[in-house]
């Protein structure tokens, strides 16, 4: 299958964050053609601790699922039981540096557009899936690896190159889990790949600037239901604490020292009309594109959950179920991807402004810690519409170009 044919096949089969069976088992398929050292289940991610995990039943609907649209049974069934991320270290005929390069492999729960407008739909490789749909472009990021690490199975490079398959990139859990696994240890340089973002159509940004850091969150409230109008006061309200946290996370302080964002997503109370609600359930999520801004707005949101708990008499459990932190490019690797991409006769800008998140910043932030290099790199893929909404697409013309800057990147 070619790069193209790579991008549509996956993305006619979009899975949710670590429900990517059928994507793993396809990326494991092609290579083991290849003369890689192989890592999954334990060597590549944690599964202990990963906050708001898919039950059995979602594992076992995608699992029957990927077996129905042809992945191999033996390898969803271990991917289902032993997590979906895939590492594979393909190393260079010369002494050099260890390279990772971080492809993310999950979907969204978005009901993708089904009318003639919308080129997948168009051209016949829309969502199979109901409700989920490929709105963030990792579908090409999953047919760049796989096509990248097949250029460089001639092992023609100095030095080693480790690919990250990387599940539930969405939401912010899948690299923590990778980490876990130690996934960058040893690396020198970190490159992560996003198409789309806005850029230009086939334009390559070396490096983002202004990514934010996020933490994901879900409040639990419990108080006491009572019988509305013969004994209110015995009551203790959830659903009234949680609407009050709503208020008050959406009104703390903005920060002069960097740019914030809070958001609530969701608020859940299960309840009858004429009864006390005893509990109620929201997510929401901290930004900022300064890390430690964040976790200062992070403990803001958990506070006001806190206070409007305490002020109805209820008891609120708060649980983190994600985040990624800021990223600052290397200098020296956003001269050698500009040096890589005017190579290969393409467009460029140094830096790229980025208005989301991406948890590829905590694989970057260990393999800077550890005194590596690390860079997130844009190709723009001209969006008709803006990433995770139903009509979001990536100009094709854009997938030959990124395993072409990978490739002269590593090739050097
Ligand atoms: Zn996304
Ligand atoms: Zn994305």
């Amino acid at each position: 299958m070619d790069l193209v044919s790579l991008r549509r096949d996956v993305h006619a089969h979009p899975e949710p964050a670590f429900c990517e069976l059928r994507t793993a088992a396809l990326v494991l398929s092609r290579l083991r053609k290849l003369p890689v050292r192989l890592r999954m289940g334990p060597e590549a991610m944690r599964l202990e601790g990963i906050p708001a995990y898919p039950d059995e039943q979602a594992l076992e609907r995608f699992a029957g699922l990927a077996v129905a649209n042809g992945a191999d049974a033996t390898d969803v069934e271990t991917l289902a039981a032993q997590g979906t991320a895939v590492i594979a270290d393909l190393e260079g005929t010369r002494p050099g540096p260890t390279w990772a390069l971080r492809f993310d492999m999950d979907a969204l729960p978005v009901a993708e557009a089904e009318d003639g407008g919308h080129v997948p739909a168009a051209a016949g490789f829309r969502s199979d899936y109901p409700g989920f749909m490929h709105a963030c472009g990792h579908d090409g990021h999953v047919a760049i690896g796989l096509t990248l690490a097949e250029r460089l199975a001639d092992r023609d490079f100095p030095g080693t190159v480790r690919f990250l398959f990387q599940p539930a990139e969405e939401g912010g859990r899948g690299a923590r889990a990778m980490l876990g696994a130690g996934a960058v240890d040893g690396v020198d340089r970190f490159v992560a790949m996003h198409l789309g973002l806005d850029l230009a159509a086939g334009t390559v940004a070396a490096g983002i600037t202004g990514i934010f850091a996020t933490t994901k969150m879900r409040a639990r409230f419990t108080g006491v239901a009572s019988h509305a109008a013969a004994a209110p006061q015995d009551g203790r309200n959830a659903l009234l604490a949680a609407a009050t946290a709503v208020l008050g996370i959406h009104g703390l302080p903005r920060f002069s020292t960097a740019d914030t964002r809070v958001n609530v997503g969701t608020l859940h109370a299960p309840g009858n009309v004429n009864i006390v609600p005893a509990l109620a359930e929201l997510t929401c999520e901290a930004r900022s594109r300064d890390g430690a801004v964040n976790v200062d707005l992070t403990e803001r949101v958990k506070q006001v959950l806190r206070g409007a708990a305490e002020a109805q008499e209820v008891t609120v459990e708060i649980e983190e179920t994600g985040g990624s932190t800021s990223l600052d490019c290397d200098d020296e690797l956003l001269d050698a991807v500009l040096v890589a991409a005017k190579a290969g006769g393409h467009e460029t800008v140094r830096l790229h402004e980025m208005g989301g998140s991406d948890d590829a910043s905590l694989f970057a932030e260990v393999v800077q810690r550890a005194g590596g290099r690390a860079t997130y790199t844009v190709v723009g893929g001209g969006n008709p519409a803006p990433h995770h909404n139903p009509y979001f697409d990536v100009d094709e013309a854009a997938l030959p170009i990124g395993v072409d800057v990978l490739e002269r990147l590593v090739r050097g």
